[in-house]
């Protein structure tokens, strides 16, 4: 069973890289998740994942749905 990948930056990768949330669109700050207040700067990296709370969600659902469906078929 594929999960939630966590974002691995590369090495010598120096440009700034964002992680936002594709759920709550909140982004990462060091180990913090905050709203984002300002329009993203377009010379940004933004790598799109789950924060805590929604990768929480988004398992419960994953969850309720394995249990739910038996026979999922594969997201294209
Ligand atoms: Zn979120």
């Amino acid at each position: 069973m594929s999960v939630i990948r966590g974002t691995q930056p590369r090495k010598g990768e120096v440009r700034k890289m964002l992680v936002q949330c594709c759920v709550c669109k909140k982004i990462r700050k060091g180990k913090r998740w905050v709203d984002i207040t300002s329009p993203l700067s377009a010379c940004c990296h933004i790598s799109h994942g789950y924060c805590p709370v929604c990768a929480e969600a988004a398992f419960a659902e994953l969850h309720a749905s394995l249990s739910g469906v038996k026979s999922a078929s594969p997201a294209a």
